[in-house]
């Protein structure tokens, strides 16, 4: 089976290492179906203080991330034409289960991390190719950003999740599906109950059901 490596650019790589070697990331990296890296960004930096920021042009608060190492990073990351080169920030393009899908099918998916107020729009504009926000809020630094999308492009590559789940029926399998609601043992939890169809073993009854319930989880 085909292997997709994740690298990730950024100054606190441990943050990366420390989610992506549990569960079921870190069940897949041992399966050799994803391999995830975290690079620190500060070891492509060619000045003795490992600087990676500057105050910005025009002025204005807070520091900059530079271009050159973000440049010189992944000039020795960058593998061949099945890459892709992710760009964070919160001013991007709503990431979605579709551009998951899309993703997965790549060899190689580098994610680029900014901190303080961001980085240099040449960077952007010259090295990366797709640019990604995870939703309508700033964060304080493009690392939950690069592993919620390591995580969701992940499950969409065959064997990452194993056999009993299924990719097939999920919330955003189609554009607006949300899943129905679930339920297990037991059946009563103080005067909590699990709704009786459920319990009727009447397959068609249950599925009709769970198609009404995930039409309800509509919103908007
Ligand atoms: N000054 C920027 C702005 O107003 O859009 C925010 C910079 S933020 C403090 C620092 C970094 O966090 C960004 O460069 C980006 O990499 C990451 N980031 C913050 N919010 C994000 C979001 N919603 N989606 C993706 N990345 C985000």
């Amino acid at each position: 089976m085909k292997k997709l490596q994740f690298d990730i650019l950024t100054i606190f790589p441990d943050m990366i290492d420390s989610y992506a070697k549990e569960s079921i990331l870190g069940r897949a990296q041992k399966a050799k179906l994803i391999d995830v890296r975290a690079h620190d960004l500060r070891a492509f930096t060619t000045d003795k203080h490992h600087k990676v920021d500057d105050t910005p042009y025009g002025g204005g608060p807070g520091m900059i991330m530079k271009v050159e190492p973000f440049d010189l990073a992944l000039k020795k990351i960058k593998k061949g034409k099945k890459a892709r080169v992710i760009f964070t920030a919160a001013n991007g393009k709503t990431f979605s289960q579709a551009d998951a899908r899309r993703l997965a099918k790549y060899d190689q998916v580098i994610f680029l991390c900014g901190r303080y107020e961001g980085i240099d729009q040449r960077v952007e504009d010259n090295l990366v190719d797709e640019t990604f926000s995870i939703g309508n809020y700033v964060l304080t630094g493009g690392e939950l950003p690069a592993l919620v999308m390591t995580d969701a492009i992940a499950r969409n590559i065959p064997g990452v999740l194993g056999a009993e789940a299924s990719l097939d029926k999920e919330s955003h399998t189609e554009e607006g599906y949300l899943e129905y609601p679930q339920y297990t043992k037991p059946e009563k939890y103080k005067k909590w109950s699990v709704p009786e169809i459920l319990l009727s073993g009447d397959h068609k009854k249950i599925e009709t059901w769970r198609e009404e319930q995930s039409k309800k989880k509509k919103r908007e």
